[in-house]
């Protein structure tokens, strides 16, 4: 049943509300259920002022990011869309326990969308409750903000309210919560899949319009609109996944729902960081198989990609093998794609200048440095090798060619010793020792949010209410680069935990 909810005129937003304008037969119009004693647990003021928000943060701002009143200009609605989930193909998944509220444009311009996450049951709750609890909240919270400092493509966090409502999960009751999402915009591979399986070609064409006024509007000139949207969609996801892999990021869940055509992260459930370099390293309890292994991800962004571009068949070309042809050239092409933004993330992760004046000339330097970052990662392998900490020394080997520090990682450092040399010959192309050792720690963070200590923040937070240790969390991995002066006290938050605890690690869905 929908909620009769008071409309509240707050400077705060001004909504624009194309998705709901433009795009009817892709959502449900649905009210957020009110929460009983709405209390803000985070704000996120710096994304408030860039979003151009104001007087949020406030016992009225908690009552409206409950749900329990609307701002003046919302115009909520339950999104529709499919997803192939660990393969599996669900037509009707949809915003099950989330609402868009609309658009704003930021400070800079940008069209963003305001989404709850948590306000009740929906069309398409399916068996859920519709809720979230806290903990998963904070999580989703806490890794898109780290994300955001790591300069990687992702949806992001305006607050977490309490609802002061319990939600029942497996273990027991927790505390609810309500987090505002921010995002580029929600639309998935999913909501294509959606579209395409509706068999209403105009629906599929308002769509593919608004994706591409939405993300690529000087496409909508092109003479073949759907293969540009596709290309565009195909770079993007080369670019967000190349990324992911520099950090040692595990999305956990790359159903085609949780795949954005805007190239941001979205849904952080069982999402984690590697710690010991291994690339079969699997975190959901639910991902029996390493579907969505570390080093599978690019693989399944290919895959997602290919359903992409199979909702995009009819528009692509009249001749059905023309559109076949077309769809697969671009899908064929993005293990080239990948290489290419991979290569640069490792580049630079090495302090490898692609334009070093005397190193080789095009395609001969990239072949070599692909083989020099291949040939690195081999020697971490079977290592217990902390992913984060080994680029970290390397930055140090860098500038005082003293190669102690990182040679302690290792269990026998006999493979790195041998390619050592051959990268600081390499390296001695590129820049000064200082200058390499200061791009390479502008790109390799000295803190990501290490699970053991990610797991007690949010125990902390959700259970005893004590935001302290989720607050310091959080204010040291927005500073991914700038290692502070007392990083030796800072042990527990750089180091991998012990490898029992982490090889036992696990994160769970359904959150
Ligand atoms: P996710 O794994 O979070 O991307 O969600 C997959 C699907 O399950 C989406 O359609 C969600 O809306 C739905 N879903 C997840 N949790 C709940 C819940 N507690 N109640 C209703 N639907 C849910
Ligand atoms: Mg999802």
């Amino acid at each position: 049943m929908m909620n009769t909810t008071d409309r509240v005129a707050l400077p705060a937003f001004t909504f624009d509300n194309t998705y709901a304008r433009e795009l009817e037969g892709l959502y449900i119009r649905w009210q957020p259920a009110a929460a009983p004693q709405p209390r803000m647990v985070l704000f996120n003021a710096a994304l408030a002022a860039e979003l151009g928000l104001q007087g949020l943060d406030t016992a009225e701002g908690a009552t409206l990011l409950a749900g329990n009143r609307l701002p003046e200009g919302a115009d909520p609605v339950a999104q529709a869309y499919s997803g192939h989930q660990f393969g599996g193909w669900s037509p009707r998944l949809g915003d099950g326990r989330a609402l868009l509220l609309g658009e704003v444009i930021d400070t800079a311009g940008r069209r963003r969308d305001i989404a709850f996450k948590g306000s009740g049951r929906t069309p398409f709750s399916r068996g859920g409750d519709g809720k979230a609890a806290l903990g998963p909240m904070l999580r989703e919270y806490l890794i898109g903000e780290a994300m955001h400092a790591l300069r990687i493509p992702t949806t992001r966090a305006l607050a977490v309210v309490a609802t002061g409502e319990p939600v029942l999960r497996e273990g027991g009751p927790l505390p609810g919560a309500v987090l505002t999402r921010v995002a580029a915009s929600h639309l998935r591979v999913g909501t294509f899949q959606y579209a395409a399986a509706q068999d209403d070609l105009p629906l599929l064409k308002r769509l593919l319009a608004y994706a591409i006024q939405r993300h690529d509007p000087a496409l909508a000139a092109h003479d073949n609109p759907a293969l540009a949207l596709l290309q565009a969609v195909a770079e993007r996801l080369a670019r967000l996944i190349a990324h992911w892999m520099g950090v040692g990021f595990i999305h956990g869940v790359m159903n085609t729902d949780n795949m954005t055509l805007s190239g941001e992260t979205i849904d952080y459930g069982p999402c984690a960081f590697m710690d010991r370099y291994d690339p079969a390293t699997v975190f959901s309890s639910i991902d029996h198989h390493g579907r969505y292994a570390y080093a599978n991800q690019p693989t399944i962004a290919r895959w997602n990609l290919a359903r992409l571009a199979e909702s995009l068949l009819p528009l692509l070309h009249e001749d059905p093998q023309q559109a076949v042809d077309a769809a697969t050239r671009v899908i064929d092409d993005f293990p080239l794609r990948f290489e290419a933004h991979w290569l640069a993330v490792m580049q630079a992760k090495l302090g490898l200048r692609a334009d070093s004046p005397a190193g080789l000339a095009g395609e001969p330097q990239a072949a070599a440095d692909a083989a020099l970052a291949r040939e690195f990662l081999a020697t971490l392998q079977g290592q217990g090798v902390d992913f984060t900490l080994a680029f970290r020394q390397l930055a140090d080997v860098a500038e005082t060619s003293d190669a102690t520090g990182l040679r302690q990682l290792f269990a026998d450092s006999a493979a790195l010793d041998a390619w050592l040399p051959r990268w600081q010959l390499r390296l001695a192309q590129s820049d000064s020792p200082q200058a390499s050792a200061a791009a390479m720690r502008g790109v390799n963070p000295w803190i990501i949010p290490r699970n053991q200590r990610v797991e007690e923040a949010l125990t902390v937070a959700s259970q005893d209410g004590d935001l302290e240790p989720f607050k310091r969390l959080l204010a040291l991995l927005q500073q991914p680069y700038v290692q502070p002066a007392d990083v030796a006290t800072l042990q527990a938050y750089t180091q991998p935990a012990p490898a029992a605890q982490s090889a036992c690690f696990q994160t769970f869905c359904g959150t």
